[in-house]
C-alpha cells in the first residue's frame, strides 16, 4: 500500500521531471567528447518506507552498488559520466535519502555516493534503455532494514573496489635521472569538492591550479623531476596518494589546500603549513586533520579496508630523520612565504594528516589560506597571488634541497 502511494507520488515527480527535460536544448554545447554518456536530472520519489533515486542518461551503462556504514551510505559505482546537473542538486534529500555527491572517482569511472539517514537494503538497482522518446533512466530503490541486516548485507556484497586498489601511475618515473623527484599532491578532486567557499568557488579547482602552476616552476628550473598526484579533476584515495610517494621514491611530498574552518575555532586565516604528530600542535589542527581525514569517507572509500593499524605502527617507527627533514621543509616554507602571503599567526603547526604518513618521504601539508576568510579568498583566486606564492615555495624548496638535504645522494645537485 505504502509502495502503491510511493510510486504514484514518484510518478507525479517524474512526470514534472519530463516536462522540465522537455523544454531543454537538445544537445548542449560539448566540452567533453561525446562518447561519454550524460547524466541530465536527477529525482527523488517516495517516502521513508521506500525511497526511488532516478537518474536520467543519455544512454544506458552498466552500474555497481553496494552500502557502506558509518555513516551509512549507498554508492553508485558506473563508467565515466558527464554530470549536467543543476546546481545544488544533492543538497537535499527525501524519504532515506539525506543528500548524495556525485563525480569523478578515477579516469573511466564516475561515483554516486548517497548518504542516507538510516540503515537501507538496496531493493532494486537497475538501468533501463531509452525508449519511445524517454531518455535512459538509472533507477535506484532503498527500503528501510535494521542495523544487523545492513552489516549481514555489506559483509555479503562483491564489493569490487577497485577505485581503491588501481593505481593510476599518471606518469612514469624515470628512476635514472639523479635529480630529487618532488610529488604536488592537490587536495580533494573529483567527487570530493573539499571546502567551499560562500561565493561557490571550490578548494580542489583551487588548489589543482596552484599545484600546476608549481610544477611548472619546479620543472623549469630544471633542478627537480615532478609528479602530481592528481592532474585532473580526479578523486584519488589517501593512502594512495602517499603510495603514489613512497612508490616513487620521492625526496619531498607537498600537499597543496586551501580549507575553511568554522569561525568558533580560531583565526582561521593565512597560510599555515602542517608536518605530521600523532598529537595535534592545537584543538584547530587537530578540527582540519579530522576533515581531511574525511576525505575518504566523502568519496565513499571504506576506510575498513585500508591498514590504519600498520600506518600507525609506521608513524611511530617513522625515521626521526624524515620527521626532521619535514620540520626543516615546513620551516623553510614559512620563512620564504613571509614576503608574499600573509600567514597564520602560528604558521607551523602538526597533526595527524593520514596524507602525510609516508615514513621515509618528508612530507607537509600547506594550507594556502582558508576560503571561509574574505581576504584569504580574494588572494587565492588571485592570478598574481598564485603567481608570487607558487614562486615563494618553489624557492623553499630550492633552499630544503641547498641547505639541508645536499649530502645526501640524491639531494641537490
Ligand atoms: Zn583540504
Amino acid at each position: 500500500m505504502a509502495d502503491r502511494a510511493a510510486s504514484g507520488a514518484f510518478l507525479a515527480v517524474l512526470l514534472a521531471g519530463l516536462v522540465l527535460a522537455a523544454d531543454r536544448p537538445a544537445a548542449a554545447p560539448a566540452a567533453l567528447p561525446d562518447s561519454y554518456p550524460t547524466a541530465t536530472e536527477v529525482r527523488l520519489g517516495g517516502d521513508d518506507a521506500d525511497t526511488r533515486f532516478v537518474m536520467d542518461l543519455s544512454r544506458k551503462i552498466d552500474l555497481h552498488a553496494f552500502t557502506l556504514a558509518d555513516p551509512y551510505r549507498v554508492v553508485i559505482d558506473i563508467p565515466e559520466v558527464v554530470f549536467r546537473l543543476p546546481p545544488k542538486v544533492g543538497e537535499s534529500g527525501r524519504g532515506l535519502i539525506k543528500a548524495f555527491r556525485f563525480g569523478l572517482m578515477m579516469e573511466g569511472g564516475s561515483r554516486i555516493v548517497i548518504d542516507v539517514a538510516k540503515p537501507v537494503r538496496v531493493a532494486k538497482a537497475f538501468v533501463i534503455d531509452a525508449a519511445a522518446g524517454d531518455p535512459a533512466r538509472l533507477v535506484l530503490d532503498l527500503v528501510p532494514t535494521d542495523r544487523a541486516t545492513f552489516m549481514r548485507n555489506m559483509a555479503a556484497e562483491d564489493r569490487l573496489l577497485t577505485s581503491s586498489t588501481t593505481a593510476p601511475d599518471q606518469q612514469s618515473v624515470n628512476r635514472s635521472d639523479p635529480r630529487p623527484l618532488i610529488v604536488l599532491d592537490p587536495g580533494h578532486g573529483g567527487i570530493d569538492t573539499g571546502a567551499r567557499a560562500p561565493t561557490g568557488q571550490v578548494e580542489k579547482d583551487i588548489v589543482l591550479d596552484f599545484a600546476k602552476r608549481l610544477a611548472a616552476r619546479l620543472e623549469k628550473s630544471g633542478r627537480y623531476r615532478v609528479l602530481m598526484t592528481r592532474s585532473d579533476d580526479t578523486y584519488v584515495p589517501l593512502d594512495e596518494r602517499v603510495r603514489i610517494a613512497r612508490k616513487a621514491n620521492a625526496s619531498l611530498f607537498v600537499s597543496i589546500h586551501a580549507d575553511s574552518l568554522p569561525r568558533n575555532e580560531g583565526d582561521a586565516q593565512g597560510a599555515t603549513v602542517y608536518t605530521l604528530s600523532n598529537k595535534a600542535s592545537d584543538a584547530q589542527a587537530a578540527a582540519l586533520a579530522d576533515t581531511e581525514n574525511r576525505a575518504d569517507v566523502i568519496a565513499g572509500v571504506d576506510l575498513k579496508t585500508e591498514p590504519n593499524d600498520v600506518a600507525d605502527i609506521l608513524i611511530d617507527l617513522a625515521q626521526r630523520e624524515t620527521k626532521t627533514f619535514s620540520l626543516q621543509f615546513a620551516h623553510d616554507v614559512v620563512s620564504d612565504l613571509r614576503g608574499t602571503a600573509r600567514l597564520h599567526k602560528e604558521p607551523i603547526k602538526s597533526a595527524g594528516f593520514r596524507v602525510l604518513r609516508a615514513p621515509d618521504v618528508p612530507s607537509v601539508l600547506v594550507e594556502l589560506g582558508y576560503v571561509s576568510d574574505r581576504d584569504d579568498l580574494k588572494s587565492l583566486m588571485s592570478d598574481t597571488w598564485r603567481n608570487h606564492t607558487a614562486d615563494s615555495i618553489a624557492k623553499a624548496i630550492d633552499s630544503y634541497f641547498s641547505t639541508h638535504v645536499a649530502a645526501t645522494p640524491s639531494g641537490g645537485k
